[in-house]
């Protein structure tokens, strides 16, 4: 056998009832398999596939939160707010001024916890 032979041999192995999922990594039969693009097969099994998708979806349905609230402000103004209530000089009215956040805002977040 030639060497271009023994490719042709190889591809037509390949090219033939069976396909291994780049999941499970499991020669299965190409009924296994779903179609991708064009008339090229899926690289997973339909079973892999179903996985696949799912934990995909998991990853890219919640959105990437921003931060809001408390935790949207400075590091530095997020310290120097906690310690100015645990000093507990200020009102919680007067840090909510000092830093421009509206006093009903402000004292949801002390409820909330969101301040610590
Ligand atoms: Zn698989």
């Amino acid at each position: 056998m030639t060497q271009e032979e023994t490719q042709m041999a190889n591809d037509s192995t390949q090219s033939a009832d069976l396909k291994k999922c780049i999941g499970c990594a499991k020669e299965l039969p190409r009924t296994e398999f779903w179609k991708g693009r064009g008339n090229s097969l899926q690289g997973r099994c339909k079973k892999c596939h179903v996985e696949f998708r799912k934990q995909y979806g998991f990853k890219r349905k919640p959105k990437e939160r921003k931060p809001h609230g408390f935790k949207a402000l400075e590091d530095e103004t997020q310290k120097e707010i906690i310690e100015l209530i645990n000093g507990g000089e200020l009102s919680k009215n007067k840090i909510a001024q000092k830093f421009n956040i509206h006093p009903q805002t402000f004292y949801y977040w002390c409820r909330k916890g969101t301040i610590h």
